[in-house]
């Protein structure tokens, strides 16, 4: 997480998750020790991305040397489509945009966005090219504003207040006692899980990158909410190359293109028909899912 900001504001980031209690002091040093590996390379260049393509090409990678978790995978992602990614839990979908993100440089094949490798850029060109809207979004215990502008150093706050209403949180800020002054965090408003996804969202638009990496959480918000937020978030992958790393089949239906994932490897691509039409692993997944909601519907 801490790798997501600018070297500059890592100090504060730091000082800040400490005050929070959010990581402990081992788990700090652990991050901060960035491995030589992941540093930028002497000559490495700034990333431009032109359209926003992006390409994984025999990707193999494992944490430790004995376990593989990504197996020669290849995929791409057309300039401004949206690809679901799939799987059983632990299959690795994380891991790619772990990979994409550079935490970590792959053992085997190459990462490319548009043409350029991802391990010969400067991270930060790299980390500004790609925003993404976590599972879990951190707040800082400060205003609900601070938390929002963060996406972008220097924000103005007009640029924020739009960001809000992209985000369709601007409604809930104005009815704060203080707006966007109200403090938010562990002392302050504690936010439900759709809001703080906003807040997310928000601070995702005004970064305004071109490649977008959306994590769905695996807990469920209401449904109501989530068609909401899901609506949101499909406005705002329009123009740009999304990936989904998604749990619930029903929120991605609509993507260009799905991939199941599956012992490291593309078991099998294609659309949501398509791949229903298949009747393989999608499908089998899909029928599960349709039948626990039904089962969750007859409860309710
Ligand atoms: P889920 O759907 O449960 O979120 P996932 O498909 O996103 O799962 P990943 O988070 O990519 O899975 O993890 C893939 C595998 O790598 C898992 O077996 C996990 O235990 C392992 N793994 C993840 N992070 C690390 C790490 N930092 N060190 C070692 N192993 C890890």
């Amino acid at each position: 997480l801490l790798q997501l900001f600018r070297p500059l504001d890592l100090l504060g980031m730091v000082y800040r998750m400490i005050r929070q209690g959010l990581i402990d002091m081992q788990a700090m040093f652990d991050l901060m020790d960035t491995p030589e590996e992941i540093a930028d390379r002497a000559n490495a260049k700034p990333l431009r991305v032109s359209d926003g393509l992006v390409e994984f090409d025999h990707v193999s990678f494992g944490y430790e040397a004995d376990r593989q978790i990504l197996n020669q995978l290849s995929f791409t992602v057309p300039a401004g489509q949206t690809l679901a990614i799939v799987g059983p839990s632990g299959a690795g979908k994380s891991t790619i945009a772990r990979l994409l993100f550079r935490f970590y440089d792959p053992q085997q094949g190459s990462i490319k966005i548009d043409g350029q490798d991802i391990g010969k850029v400067t991270q930060h060109s790299l980390r500004s090219a790609i925003g993404i809207v976590p599972q879990d979004t951190v707040l800082f215990n400060d205003t609900i504003g601070y938390n929002i502008a963060y996406g972008r150093n220097g924000a103005g706050e007009n640029e924020v207040v739009e960001a809000a209403k992209g985000a369709a949180i601007d409604g809930f800020i104005a009815l704060l006692p203080q707006g966007y002054d109200t403090e938010v965090g562990e002392r302050g408003l504690k936010l439900s899980g759709g809001e703080k996804q906003r807040v997310a969202i928000a601070r995702t638009l005004l970064k305004n990158p071109p490649i977008l990496i959306l994590d769905e959480a695996t807990s469920a918000l209401d449904s109501r909410t989530e068609e909401a937020i899901q609506e949101t978030l499909n406005n705002i992958a329009e123009k740009r190359t999304t990936i989904i790393i998604a749990h619930r089949l029903s929120t991605i239906t609509h993507a260009d293109s799905i991939i199941v994932l599956d012992a490291g490897q593309v078991a099998e691509q294609g659309s949501h028909e398509k791949l229903l039409a298949a009747g393989g692993l999608y499908a089998g997944l899909w029928r599960r899912q349709q039948a626990e909601r039904d089962k969750e519907k007859a409860v309710v």
